[in-house]
């Protein structure tokens, strides 16, 4: 599947996608009824009204997929590759179902050969539900990154990713050192850090299973890699943020610990961000870091609802995750649902296109990758998802009654899910439809 022989074809479809915000650019939509891309080596040769696309291309091999939308395939920028038999573990908050499930669950992936099976259909979810790009936190053990590296590029795929960092409130078998942490990122990223598409984030998992030692090790780490992402999460859960500043009593807040070791900056990807103040907000936005939002999270760990508009009005480019197995589901469109749903309960709302936005070109403008994916441009990597907004009797139904694109793309949303993905295009190869 390394798309050896495929160099040349299109993808005809009903073509969607965006050039820049629609939030904050009218003209940001881009929409093509009768659309084709012209796909060259995995990569977007050409993009527009079909008839221009197609026009002299005699014994061009064209992929028809009308009715149907294809859009850039979907990324997202916070989930966990271990946690695949933790999804839907129940009836506890953050810091209990670390310790309950999670914490015993990651110790499995000392063993490699685990690992290589949990990449396996990792990899293979993520594509069923037309996610093409992630930034995922792999176990303690390099090993589990490894072999999410090696899944990804058998793919062709632009995965992300790091091993968790922990040397403390863990238990024995998932703690690491400051020292060994550092050694085991630096060697990931030697051996993998811009190697095809596969790119290295540093990965200490959050402030309460860090000591200073293993931040201070983390900001080397950022220092001697400033195109590597930092990732790790902040101010989830109240008994979280009382932990930290109990372990951080100097600190003035969460973010405070991350800025001291200088772990922020415009390459730092937090997760979650619910209980923020206007300073922290406010020193986001100075540094450009990205929040990122996961609503099946937040809500299933009752964890709060996140302030989409706090976030955005300190400038900050939000990103929208699925937090598998604090989130309950791979698919971008139910997390995209449920993070409209999270917003109207902060009277905030998200429009049916800010969310296709979100999970495509939001969240490469959120990565630093929309030079390369998001978006459909000439020279752009071939990512692309073909949707189907029939998928289902219920999408059907409802369908009969949808007179625009928008509430096309709304219902989509609120009731879609992997079976609405047709096919999804990873560098330009067919990988649903190539799957076991
Ligand atoms: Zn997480």
């Amino acid at each position: 599947m390394t798309g050896q022989g495929m160099t040349r074809f299109a993808i005809r479809g009903r073509l969607l996608w965006f050039d820049a915000d629609p939030e904050t650019d009218a003209r940001a939509r881009r929409f093509i009824e009768d659309g084709a891309l012209l796909v060259e080596n995995g990569r977007i040769a050409a993009v527009g009204e079909a008839a221009d696309v197609l026009a002299g291309a005699t014994g061009l091999r064209i992929v028809d997929h009308r009715p149907h939308l294809v859009t850039p395939g979907f990324i997202d920028p916070h989930i966990h590759v271990p946690q695949t038999q933790v999804v839907a573990s129940y009836g506890t908050q953050l810091l209990d179902w670390l310790n309950r499930y999670t914490f015993v669950e990651e110790q499995r992936f000392a063993d490699p050969e685990h690992c290589a099976r949990n990449a396996r259909f990792f990899l293979d979810e993520l594509i069923r539900n037309g996610t093409t790009t992630a930034l995922a936190y792999g176990s303690v053990h390099p090993q589990s990154v490894e072999a999410y590296f090696v899944e990804a590029e058998k793919r062709g795929a632009r995965m992300l990713g790091g091993k968790a960092m922990m040397d403390r409130n863990a238990p024995e078998a998932l703690r690491d050192t400051a020292e060994r942490g550092y050694r085991e990122t630096k060697d990931l990223i030697q051996r993998w850090h811009g190697r095809g598409r596969i790119g290295c984030a540093i990965t200490p998992r959050f402030a309460i299973t860090s000591t200073e030692a293993q931040l201070e090790a983390c900001g080397a780490l950022a220092a001697e890699h400033p195109d590597c992402h930092v990732q790790t999460h902040m101010n989830e859960n109240r008994s979280e943020i009382e932990t930290v500043l109990s372990l951080f009593p100097d600190a003035k807040d969460y973010l405070a610990v991350y800025e001291r070791f200088g772990l922020v900056s415009d390459n730092t990807v937090l997760g979650h961000c619910i209980h923020m103040s206007e300073s922290q907000w406010a020193r986001m936005g100075a540094a450009n870091a990205v929040p990122a939002f996961c609503p099946t999270s937040n809500l299933f760990l009752g964890s709060g609802l996140f302030d989409r508009r706090a976030a955005r009005e300190a400038g900050l480019r939000v990103a929208l995750a699925t937090d598998i197995g604090g989130g309950t589901s791979y698919s971008m469109l139910a997390t995209a649902a449920e993070a409209y749903k999270v917003l109207q309960m902060n009277g905030q709302g998200l429009s049916p296109l800010a969310a296709l936005y979100a999970m495509t070109r939001g969240n490469a403008v959120a990565l630093g990758l929309d030079d390369r994916i998001g978006s459909f441009f000439v020279g752009a990597e071939c990512d692309a998802v073909a949707l189907d907004s029939r998928a289902t009797p219920a999408m059907a139904r409802r369908m009969e009654r949808a007179g625009t694109l928008e509430e096309e793309v709304f219902a989509l949303i609120m009731l879609g899910d992997d079976r609405a993905v047709v096919e999804t295009y990873v560098m330009g190869e067919a990988s649903k439809s190539a799957l076991a």
